[in-house]
């Protein structure tokens, strides 16, 4: 296997964050299976939900994934140049006024959401002398982003606002996915068949990672899976067919023994009850790890509390359980890994893994393995 390194060279950082492009691709293919025949988009919007995304797109472009989507017009620049090849990359918040041009130098397709977007990015095509590519998006209901239906009628009576471009795609978002039972995702589903009915007769999208497993009525032509791809369970209380991509390991900076009754951390907000072990590794809030998130660590598979309230650049580890000298300074501990899934970590800290990716921080060393 080759490994590829980034960030902060391994034997001066506090934490190593290992990122398995294998599973990545694996993740990519089981979405794929579920699709059967229905073309999988990868979302790497937020650097690869905070993975790099030039290592995740170019693993998922090796995988055939061709249609990117990102948030920002910012984060599709650095993708075209990640990027070799002719991949569409989309702009999922279209693109604030003024900045039409530098998508279309960079031949970056936007998501139009509203009337507004449409007519600026028609009037640059109509300077350009040429149709440029767009992809509408409507609300069927999550309020959030995408053309009112009022605004879809307006399109629909005139339809010469659409004349200056090529639209290539007609998509929604659903805000109930991740409820299999919850009614909003067949109303959405009836709202967006609807809202397509007025506009151009082009491929459709509507599902995201957990949309995929709410039935092949939800796939349409293409899917936009992102949390997915990285591991996390789309199918919330249910076994996650998707397969770990991520793996956090923190060094021990160094061990202790303290008597009963002894404070620890600040606050004293946990005490000694007995003589006990410590181990204080280098990991703290400041990496991404929630203050309020009160875990454990793993070594050897051996479950490690937290003592005391979570610092900013460490955290305290009962280690009493463990055989004296068994851990020392530089040994590495893992927190999100084999014993402890990204979505276990997110519900210690009351949030989603989505959230927790995306906050892992700059201070690791990253390694890139299955590459
Ligand atoms: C983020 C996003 C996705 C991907 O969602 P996941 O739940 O991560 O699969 C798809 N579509 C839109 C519009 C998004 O904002």
């Amino acid at each position: 296997m080759t490994s590829k390194q980034t960030g902060v060279a391994e034997a001066i950082a506090g934490a190593i964050l290992t990122i398995d492009l294998a599973a990545l691709r694996e993740n990519y293919r089981i979405l794929k299976n579920r699709l059967g025949g229905v073309a999988c988009a990868g979302v790497v919007k937020a650097d690869g939900y905070g993975l790099g995304v030039d290592a995740v797109a170019n693993a998922l472009a090796n995988e055939g994934c061709d249609s990117f989507f990102v948030a920002q017009l910012s984060e599709a620049l650095v993708l075209r140049n990640a990027l070799k090849g002719h991949a569409a990359i989309h702009v999922l918040n279209g693109l604030a006024p003024g900045s039409e041009i530098h998508a279309a130098e960079a031949e970056i397709t936007p998501v139009l959401n509203c009337l507004e977007q449409i007519a600026d990015w028609a009037r640059l095509a109509q300077r350009l002398g040429r149709r440029l590519p767009a992809v509408l998006q409507v609300d069927s209901g999550m309020s959030r982003m995408g053309l009112a239906p009022s605004e879809v009628d307006q399109l629909a009576a005139e339809p010469a606002r659409l004349a200056a471009l090529d639209i290539r795609l007609v998509m929604s978002h659903l805000a109930c996915a991740d409820e299999p039972g919850n009614d909003a995702n067949d109303l959405q589903r009836a709202s967006f068949d609807h809202l397509r009915t007025l506009l151009p007769n082009v491929k459709a999208s509507l599902a995201n990672s957990s949309g995929v497993f709410l039935g092949s009525e939800f796939h349409y032509d293409l899917a936009r899976p992102g949390a997915a791809l990285y591991g996390i369970n789309p199918t919330p209380g249910t076994r996650n067919p998707m397969r770990p991509v991520v793996r956090l390991e923190a060094k021990v900076v160094q061990t202790r023994e303290i008597g009963d009754g002894v404070g620890i951390g600040y606050g004293y907000a946990s005490r000694a009850r007995a003589t006990m072990r410590l181990a204080t590794i280098s990991l703290g809030y400041a990496d991404g790890w929630h203050r309020r998130a009160m875990g454990s660590a793993f070594f050897n598979g051996n479950r490690l509390p937290f003592a005391g309230r979570v610092s900013m650049d460490s955290i305290i580890l009962d280690i009493t359980s463990l055989a004296p000298g068994a851990l020392k300074p530089g040994d590495l501990v893992e927190l999100i890994g084999p014993n402890q899934t990204i979505d276990e970590v997110a519900a210690h800290a009351g949030t989603i893994g989505y959230e927790i990716l995306t906050g892992l921080g700059p201070r690791f060393h990253r390694r890139y393995i299955g590459g």
